[in-house]
């Protein structure tokens, strides 16, 4: 499905020829690595979000030993630097909303060392994520987070964004999977946190906690140029069960029975029934067309645990209402269940065609309410919104589906999207659980921040990037961040 593209900065003049920036970086990686000219840029513009940018050239890094000449002639020209992985992030992270240099990481895609009895992998940050399991499965291996994008995202965006995903309920986001960093930064200077590699490298390091800085920081602090992975052996067992309800009030209900009953499923997930119909409508079998709500709910474990588990869980589902219950009888039954909640995003094209995603976290317990209100939004502003989510995290992805050709419709799903957000705040929540700031929602930040706790965040930014050349527009209101000038 096509996002739309709507809120525009204004496009720069087409530089010809190029300009002494775009020279020096054509002079330092030649024409193969360098894109400027406006035709060759479109691609950069844009990522999952409804933002657009204008970079003034691509540099397609052959090498993380690029990143720092790329920084210094940026740094000697004035010009900001913006990484982007593979551009699927939907937060306006990777749109270079002040011109300048997209740094593209897309062809770092060596899976560089796997240690399989310390279960680590080091990657280039242009992996794929999906392609990290499929490089460790045969050790029995993979990587847990899996956001629904896996086979299209980046890890250095997944360690940017702090990526979650279905199975991030029970084994937790990026960053409590990413041992150690090798990083570029502002100046040229790169370092390594944490534990990079190596069998005999121990677990931790002393001093504080660069990596988890870096991770989460959507590419203001540092770029990626190496990420160190654990891996999660294989479970022994999983069980995969799709329940159906006759209202979302019942599917919320049973949400909160799971949890509350102490277990923590591998995932647990939401789908309604709009989601379902364009699901169905873009070919996926196997999901109920009457049900108002269904769960994907997957134990893992061992064996004897997860058998014990499903007739509690059962239990739970039929007394919060179910109408029906299924559990996959083999891999190919669960393959298609996630085929379909992976590819949910992408059905809601069959509906209309574009969408705005939002990302708002909210204490579980308010479901209920929360998703009651993101129906009383889609009535006040005439717009539908499908609700395809992780509910197991309290992490809502209420999508608003709209066209974007129709006059003044961009702003009302803006305003609804800013509704909704509203909500999750009043009641505990906050802005984003995975997608990052961003641009999107930067414009909000201050209802979950106050002055003092931007002051002290924006105070470790100086410190990884005094002149602010890194991703600069990202994250906090315009207004608290300096312009990069040049050196
Ligand atoms: C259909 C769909 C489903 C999605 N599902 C999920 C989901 O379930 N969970 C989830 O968390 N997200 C999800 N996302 C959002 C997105 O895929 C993630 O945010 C992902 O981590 C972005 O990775 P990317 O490689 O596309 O990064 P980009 O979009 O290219 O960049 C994202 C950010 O990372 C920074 N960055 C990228 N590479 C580097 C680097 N090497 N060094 C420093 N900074 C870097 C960029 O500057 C930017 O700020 C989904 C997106 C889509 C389109």
């Amino acid at each position: 499905m096509k996002q739309a593209r709507f809120r525009a900065t204004a496009q720069p003049a087409p530089a010809s020829p190029p300009s002494p920036f775009v020279a020096d970086l054509l002079a330092a990686f030649g024409d193969a690595a360098v894109l400027w000219r406006p035709e060759r840029l479109r691609s950069y513009e844009y990522d999952g979000s409804i933002d657009v940018g204008h970079p003034e050239a691509v540099l397609l890094l052959g090498s993380g030993g690029d990143v720092p000449t790329a920084f210094r002639i940026a740094a000697r020209h004035g010009r900001p630097v913006v990484p982007r992985g593979s551009g699927t992030g939907l937060s306006g992270g990777a749109i270079p909303v002040r011109g300048g240099l997209a740094l593209t990481f897309s062809r770092l895609r060596r899976v560089i060392d796997i240690d399989p009895q310390n279960l680590r992998a080091v990657v280039e940050p242009g992996v794929v994520n999906l392609d990290v399991t499929r490089a460790v499965a045969s050790h029995g291996l993979y990587f847990a987070p899996d956001p629904s994008s896996q086979a299209a995202c980046s890890i250095g965006g997944n360690v940017a964004e702090n990526a979650g995903g279905a199975h991030c309920l029970a084994y937790g986001v990026t960053t409590n999977h990413v041992t150690g960093l090798e990083c570029v930064l502002a100046d040229g200077t790169t370092l390594e946190t944490g534990t990079l590699c190596g069998p005999n490298r121990g677990p931790d390091v002393p001093g504080y906690d660069l990596t988890g800085a870096i991770v989460g920081s959507e590419g203001t602090f540092a770029a990626v140029t190496g990420v160190a992975l654990r891996l999660m052996p294989v479970a022994e067992a999983v069980r995969t069960i799709l329940a159906s309800f006759a209202t979302v009030d019942d599917a919320s209900r049973a949400t909160s029975g799971i949890v509350a009953a102490g277990i923590i499923p591998a995932a647990l997930e939401m789908m309604d029934a709009l989601t379902i119909t364009a699901l169905a409508r873009a070919g996926h079998r196997g999901l109920p067309p009457d049900a108002a709500a269904v769960l994907l709910v997957e134990l893992e474990g061992l064996r004897e645990g997860v058998e014990e588990q499903i007739p509690h869980v059962e239990g739970i589902l039929l007394e919060s209402g179910a109408t029906e219950i299924r559990t996959a009888r083999n891999g190919q039954e669960r393959d298609q269940l996630w085929k379909a909640r992976k590819g949910a995003l992408g059905a809601l094209g069959q509906i209309k065609p574009n969408y705005y995603l939002q990302d708002g976290v909210i204490p579980r317990t308010r479901l209920l309410e929360v998703l009651r209100e993101v129906a009383v939004v889609s009535e006040r502003y005439g717009l539908p919104i499908a609700n395809v989510f992780h509910a197991g995290d309290g992490n809502l992805h209420p999508c608003i589906i709209f066209d974007g050709r129709v006059p003044g419709e961009v702003e009302k799903v803006v305003r609804a999207g800013a509704d909704i957000l509203r909500k999750c705040v009043e009641v505990g929540g906050t802005l984003s659980g995975e997608h990052g700031v961003g641009l999107e929602k930067q414009p909000y930040l201050p209802w979950v921040m106050s002055d003092a706790d931007m002051s002290a965040q924006l105070g470790l930014k100086r410190a990884f990037d005094p002149d602010g050349r890194l991703n600069p527009g990202k994250i906090f209101p315009e207004s608290r961040v300096p312009r990069p000038v040049a050196a």
